[in-house]
C-alpha cells in the first residue's frame, strides 16, 4: 500500500493570495501547499480521500491513472470542490466511480453537485458518481475501510483507516470510542493547522499530545497553514513525526 499527499494545505492554500508572510513568498517548494487531499495505491484499488479544490492541478503533477472510489472526510469546500474533474476519469474507465461518507457529507455532495449523480447508466459531459452514506466499516474492491468519527469544532467528520494506515483531516475533537480504531498503526496522518488555537483543528501542541496518545509508529501532520514554516516549524518537531508536503509518497 502506498500513500501520496496531493494536497497538504488549510482551506485558503499555501501561499494565500495577496500575502507577503515569509511562508507565502518562501522558496521552498515544501512551503506550497495545495488543498488537502491524498491518494491510497492497493494491491486491488486506488482510493481518493477527498476531491481538493486542486485536484485538476494535482493529476496534472501526479498523473495517477484511475480512481476506483472516493472516500470524503466532510463537505466543506476546499474538501469536495475538484469533484467535476472526475469527468476525465469516468471518460477513461467508462465507469460510474462509488463516493462514500456520512449522510451529512453525501446529503451536502448531492445538492451541491446535483447534476453529477447518476444511478443509472453512464452519462458522458458530467461527473458520474453513486453516494454510498456509510457509518461503520465497508468493502472497497476487496480492501477493508474503517470511517472513524471525529469532531471537526461542532460537525462530525469522518476520518478511516485502510490497514495500518489512519487518515485525520480537519479534526479538532477525537471521540474516546474513535481511539480504538486508531490503535498499532504504522501511518498516522493528522491535522494540525498552525500554532495558535483554533475552535475547528488541532494546533500543533494538540496534534503533538494526541500523537504522543495515539503512538502510531510514524505521523505526518496536514492541512497545514502558512503560520507554519517547513523547516523552521519541522526542525523542532519530536522524532517520529514530521510535516508532510505536497507529492510526500509513503509505502506502507
Ligand atoms: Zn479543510
Ligand atoms: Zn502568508
Ligand atoms: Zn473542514
Amino acid at each position: 500500500m502506498r500513500i501520496t499527499f496531493l494536497g497538504t494545505g488549510t482551506s485558503q492554500g499555501v501561499p494565500i493570495i495577496n500575502c507577503d508572510c515569509p511562508v507565502c513568498t518562501s522558496g521552498n517548494p515544501k512551503n506550497k501547499r495545495m488543498r488537502c487531499s491524498v491518494m491510497i495505491e492497493t494491491s486491488c484499488a486506488n482510493i481518493l480521500i477527498d476531491t481538493s479544490i486542486d485536484m485538476y492541478q494535482q493529476f496534472i503533477a501526479w498523473p495517477f491513472k484511475r480512481i476506483d472510489a472516493i472516500l470524503y472526510t466532510h463537505a466543506h469546500a476546499d474538501h469536495i470542490f475538484g469533484l467535476d474533474e472526475l469527468r476525465r476519469f469516468n471518460y477513461l474507465q467508462k465507469e460510474v466511480i462509488p463516493v462514500y461518507g456520512n449522510a451529512e457529507t453525501m446529503n451536502r455532495i448531492r445538492h451541491v453537485f446535483d447534476y453529477a449523480l447518476n444511478d443509472g447508466p453512464f452519462v458522458s459531459g458530467i461527473p458520474n458518481i453513486t453516494t454510498n452514506t456509510v457509518n461503520t466499516e465497508f468493502i472497497v474492491n476487496d480492501i477493508k475501510i474503517i470511517p472513524i468519527p471525529l469532531m471537526h469544532g461542532r460537525d462530525q467528520i469522518f476520518g478511516y483507516r485502510i490497514g495500518d494506515l489512519a487518515y485525520c483531516t480537519d479534526v479538532s475533537f477525537i471521540p474516546e470510542q474513535s481511539y480504538p480504531f486508531l490503535q498499532d498503526l504504522d501511518v498516522l496522518v493528522l491535522g494540525a493547522l498552525r500554532e495558535k488555537k483554533h475552535s475547528r483543528h488541532f494546533n500543533l501542541d494538540e496534534a503533538v499530545a494526541e500523537m504522543n496518545k495515539i503512538k502510531a509508529k510514524q505521523t505526518f501532520f496536514t492541512h497545514i497553514s502558512h503560520k507554519l514554516d517547513h523547516e523552521k516549524h519541522g526542525s523542532q518537531l519530536p522524532p517520529s513525526c514530521s510535516f508532510a508536503y505536497d507529492g510526500l509518497s509513503i509505502e506502507i
